[in-house]
Parts: C-alpha cells; structure tokens; sequence
C-alpha cells in the first residue's frame, strides 16, 4: 500500500469517526450516558460511560431523573479497582461514588450500569438522565482534578395512541368565524401531537393548532391524525355563507349590503336613468335628475329640462302575465324622456303609473291529480299543495274466479281519485292441503278487508298461507256444497 493510499484509508476512517461519535470527535473527556428507547412498564439498562479517559482514581457524580422513572438498580464497574459507595436512596438526585483508585484507570469503560423501571402511565417523550460533577470530586491519583465534559443522556418512552377523540364531531360556523377544535389522543400519556387536514380548505381551512375557519359556503371534514398516522377523528363543519340583504349602501359610484356580521356585499355600480320631476313645457323649462334604479341613489338632481315641442314616441301594451309585471300603453318625448298616458302629451305620467301589474294566480276548490298526486292548479298551468293520494281501503268491485280476473279499487279521501287494480285468477292448486276449517266457499261473499281475492302483498305474514289454501278450496267449488259455511273470524 502506498503512502497516499495509507493515508486515504486514515482520512476514512476518521470521517467515519467523526460521523459516527460527534460528541467526542474534539477528544475532550467525557462522561457519556447512553441514550435508550423503551415503552412504559419498560426495564432498562442505562450506562454511564467514561470516555477519551487520560486517567482518573475518583469519580463523584450527582445524577437526576423524573418521576416517570424508577432507579432499580446501580452496578459499580468492579474492574477498575478502588471502592464504591451506593447511595442511600435511589430517589433522584443520587450521588454516584467511585474513590480511592489504585492507580490511573486509563481508557474508555464504563463507569455504572443502571436499571430503571418506566411507569406503566409514563409521559410519552424523553425523560433527562442529567449528571453533573463539582469540583474536587473527579481527579487523579496525583488528587489533580480532571477536567470532564458532560453528555446527558435519557430513556425516551413512546407510548402507542389507541385513539383521538375532538372537542366536536359537529360544527356550525358562519362565513369568516373561526373555532379551535381540541384533539385528545388516548391513553392520556401518549403523544397529543395530531397533525390537521381539511377535505375542502375552499369551505374550511384548519390550522396547525387546530383553529378552523370558515372560508365559504358549504360543508368540509376536518380531520385530525395521530403523530403515527394510525388513529384519526373527524369534525364536518357547516359553513353558513354571508347573505347581504336589507338597506343598501351607497358612495358615489356604487350600491352594496350587508351580511348580519357586518360583512360588506360586493359593489355594484349604480343604473342611473333620468326621472322627470317637473315636465317641460314649449312655454316652460322643467325639472329632472338621475336615479339609481336599484337603490335610489340620486344625482345631478334639479337638472333643468329646456322648453320644447315634446316629440312622442308610442310604447304599446304589453299585458301582464302571472309571472312578470306588463305595462300598459303610453308615450316617451324621445327628447326629454318624459312619460304621457296621452298621445297629446297632456297627462305625465311615472314609470310605476305605466306598470300593469303581475296577475296573481287563482287555485280553485278543485282538485287536479295524476295516479301519485293531487294539487291545485291554476289556469296557466301553476301547481299549488301537491301532495300524494291519501287512499282508503280497498274495495272488490268483482271477485276473481279460477277463469277469470277480478277487479278492486280505493279512493283518495281528499280529491276523490280513484285508483283501480286487477285481482288475478285464482290458480287451481291439487287438492291436497289439509281442509282449512276457517275458509268460506268459493260461493260465498266475504268481507272486502278478508275476501279471498285480496293479494298476499298486503304484509299480513298469514297471508300467503291462507292465499295457497283459498286457492285450493276454490278448485273444490263443486264439493263446496258439502263443506260447512263458516265465518272466517268464528
Ligand atoms: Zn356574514
Ligand atoms: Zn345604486
Ligand atoms: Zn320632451
Ligand atoms: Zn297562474
Ligand atoms: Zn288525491
């Protein structure tokens, strides 16, 4: 191997060491505690290593550690020599003792095994394993202290989510309000991290800490997941939009409303058009300004209309309906724009005095229907109070027989409709079946609530059984004389 290719490989190796033990790469002593995972009701090993040692006879540590965690047991690394003290509880703080070394222990080892026992409703995240030293308490065999660094360490507990409950699975937000939803992850002492997603952000957006608001109109799931992405619960929120109603705003060049919330309506420009106040005459100047045909904003009022010949322009009739307002006949000077019931221009008129107003629609007593419904109907064609039959009960018109098909009908007791139906032919059945003692003849007229001719679609689960059996008496019409006639309800 060649000495550049030596000292590639020396390079590598120090990269590789540099990477893998950043916390000692600069070579400082340290006292190093390990950094472990467990779940809760978890035992576990914690060393405390010495490393980059240039030599020590004496250690004294003070370690600390939470509630969650329980110190079981301390193990003195016994190949070091010298002696060591136990603490007297395992409570935290506990004092870690190591004197009176025989020489300088050199070298990397470790200095305690520990074991702890995580609680069983431990907090999910890391638990600190903090150790600090004060001076005089770590040196050399010569009593020089020894400088050493500290690397604390910890027992990271994760505790898997079985559930995420919200504070609501049920929202109501009007346009532009905003609500925080609360997720609680089970059991309590697992990670409450979720992350939040909205299904449709156009309706509802949601934020990384939970607070949703309403964008819009319409309904979006917002759910939130575990930090393991395995458990989820969902709020639908129902964004109620802005409705701008009531009196109109006005500025100068547009009309708007408002939302109860105080929200501003979009702007609209104003659609001016001219309003005669005062008619002109040849004899005399009149009056007139502009007015907005949507909210009444007015401008350029008392605008003076020149005297002059009025040149009349004919608007015929235009009937109303029931569905639109008409107007009637009437004459526009196609200079001023002022309206006249005459042709002579003698009468001025409004623009409402020209309106024919909408025919209100007339719904007689009678009722129309189709085999569903019955309504109401006016004489162009509108419907009012559409409603489905409300029929009686059934009526045979004629009975079936084994040749031929009979026939019922009921009637709807609000418009009299009457809806027909066919009784099928009673199909012969071989007479086998047991003689029923509670059937009539085939001769003899039932009740029409009984009659044999009634289907078995009626829902009466004896129905079919009693259909089979009257089916079957039937082809014993001629023996029928025989059987003795009994009411059905005996
Ligand atoms: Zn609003
Ligand atoms: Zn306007
Ligand atoms: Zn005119
Ligand atoms: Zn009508
Ligand atoms: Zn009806």
């Amino acid at each position: 191997m060649s000495i550049k290719k030596a000292s590639l490989a020396l390079l590598l190796i120090v990269a590789i060491l540099l990477t893998a033990l950043p916390a000692f790469a600069d070579g400082d002593p340290t006292f190093a505690v390990d950094e472990v995972s467990a779940k809760p009701g978890d035992t576990v090993t914690v060393k405390i290593n010495v490393v980059n040692n240039p030599g020590i006879a004496s250690i004294k540590l003070e370690m600390t550690f939470d509630d969650d965690l329980t110190l079981e047991t301390i193990e003195y690394n016994k190949d070091i020599g010298g002696m060591s003290m136990l603490p007297q509880t395992n409570d935290s703080p506990v004092i870690l003792n190591w004197f009176n070394g025989a020489a300088n222990s050199e070298g990397d080892w470790t200095f305690a095994t520990l074991t702890f026992t995580v609680a069983d409703n431990a907090r999910t995240g890391e638990h600190p394993i903090n150790i600090t030293y004060t001076q005089n308490n770590v040196y050399n065999i010569d009593e020089e202290d020894v400088y050493f660094a500290i690397q604390n360490g910890s027992i990271t507990v994760s505790v898997d989510p079985t559930g995420v409950n919200l504070s609501e699975t049920d929202l109501k937000l009007h346009q532009g309000a905003s609500k925080t939803l609360t997720a609680t992850v089970t059991p309590p002492n697992a990670s409450q991290s979720v992350t939040w997603k909205s299904d449709h952000p156009n309706v509802a957006t949601v934020d990384a800490s939970g607070k949703v608001t309403a964008v819009s109109g319409g309904a979006a799931t917002i759910t939130a997941t575990t930090a393991d992405g395995k458990r989820s619960a969902s709020c639908v929120v129902t964004v109620e939009p802005h409705t701008f109603t009531g009196a109109y705003q006005t500025d100068a060049e547009n009309h708007w409303q408002l939302c109860a919330c105080g929200e501003q309506g979009p702007k609209t420009a104003h659609t001016f058009e001219w309003v005669v106040d005062k008619p002109a005459t040849s004899e005399d100047t009149g009056l007139k300004h502009e007015e907005c045909t949507v909210c009444g904003y007015k401008r350029n009022e008392n605008t003076v209309i020149p005297k002059h010949e009025h040149t009349l322009e004919k608007v015929p009739a235009n009937p109303a309906t029931h569905f639109a307002d008409g107007n009637i006949e009437y004459w526009k000077c196609t200079e001023c724009g002022q309206l006249f019931a005459d042709p002579e221009g003698k009468t001025p008129i409004s623009k409402e005095d020209t309106i024919d107003p909408m025919i209100p629609h007339t719904f007689g007593e009678e009722w129309t229907s189709d085999a569903t419904n019955h309504w109401h109907e006016c004489t162009c064609g509108e419907k009012s109070d559409v409603a489905a039959h409300t029929f009686g009960e059934w009526e045979v018109t004629k009975e079936a027989t084994a040749n031929e098909s009979g026939s019922r009908k009921r009637i709807c007791t609000v418009c009299g409709y009457e809806q027909v139906e066919t009784i099928p032919v009673d199909r012969p059945v071989l007479p086998d079946l047991p003689v029923p003692t509670t059937a009539p003849s085939a001769t003899s007229p039932a009740s029409p609530s009984t009659t044999p001719s009634d289907p078995p679609k009626t829902g009466d689960p004896a129905a079919p059984a009693l259909w089979a059996s009257l089916a079957g008496l039937s082809v014993l019409a001629a023996l029928a004389v025989a059987l003795p006639r009994r009411n059905k309800h005996e």
